[in-house]
């Protein structure tokens, strides 16, 4: 089964993204667990809670299916220690809101060097502040997101990605979530298809399938390797309509979210549909 869906708004309370997704057509969802250009927020109440349950349980939501997305405030490797610990204070606080909704992932971009260490000291930062989150929660499983390698940001290619995992002590809550237009703005040509056999064969070898969590569907407005990250609408950029169809016909991107995170949420149903009908 594929579960396709958006990032969709909390607007008025987290008990209303399953609602917004229900009403696009989608089988999966993500979200902010809280306003993601806030450090810090009010904790739920517990109706809203309760209504975020009754919701996803009416509208066949699981949580294989929500991938919930931390705050871009967050940067688990700030080489600087005050801010690192605001980062993990925030980063814990996520992880125990995606727990009081009974959810299981939460989706997160690893984090920057800001230049101010090695790319492998900012790696093993990351890898110790997953390490301190996870042992303060139960259930939650990191998802780690490729990026597009713009400015100092970290987890642009695979082998970064298979660094943090290997320093993560709990492998049972690490994951990864592939977004396709970091993807191909990384330097992966997932465009051609060939491209996407190896890219693909290659994921699997550096990091394995088993650790794909969840897809970003997301076109892109800069070219292969531009390290730049500018989502389009899918079939509308860089990469066209055919890596989508591949997706969707391809079993290894089965039972995860694929979420679009398009900039136009107006054309949401629709894209939904186009994909659906792959
Ligand atoms: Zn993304
Ligand atoms: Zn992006």
């Amino acid at each position: 089964m594929k579960y396709v869906g958006a990032h969709v708004k909390i607007t008025g309370g987290v008990e209303n993204a399953p609602l917004n997704a229900h009403q696009i057509g989608a089988r999966a969802f993500a979200l902010f667990t809280k306003n993601q250009r806030q450090w810090t927020a009010a904790p739920y109440s517990a109706d809203s809670i309760e209504l975020f349950r009754q919701r996803c349980r009416e509208y066949g939501f699981g949580p294989q299916q929500i991938l919930p997305h931390d705050s871009y405030l967050i940067n688990l490797g700030n080489p600087e220690t005050a801010p690192l610990e605001k980062s993990r204070l925030a980063f814990l606080d996520e992880m125990m809101r995606c727990e009081q909704l009974g959810l299981k992932l939460l989706n997160f971009h690893p984090g920057s060097s800001l230049k101010k260490v090695s790319d492998e000291a900012c790696l093993k930062i990351i890898a110790e502040s997953i390490n301190i989150v996870l042992d303060k929660t139960r259930s939650v499983c990191a998802v780690i997101e490729n990026t597009a390698g713009q400015g100092s940001n970290l987890g642009y290619t695979f082998e970064q990605i298979a660094y943090i995992i290997e320093r993560v002590e709990d492998k049972e809550r690490i994951g990864v979530c592939l977004d396709t237009c970091h993807t191909f703005a990384a330097g992966y040509d997932i465009k051609s298809e060939q491209g996407f056999t190896e890219t693909f064969e290659h994921f699997d070898k550096v990091i394995g399938f088993s650790y794909l969590k969840g897809m970003h569907l997301n076109d892109s407005k800069k070219e292969l390797g531009a390290h730049v990250d500018r989502h389009e609408e899918i079939g509308k950029g860089e990469l066209g309509i055919e890596p989508f169809r591949r997706i969707m016909q391809d079993p290894r991107f089965e039972n995860i979210p694929l979420i679009l995170e398009t900039p136009d949420e107006q054309k949401w149903q629709e894209e939904i549909a186009l994909l659906y009908k792959f």
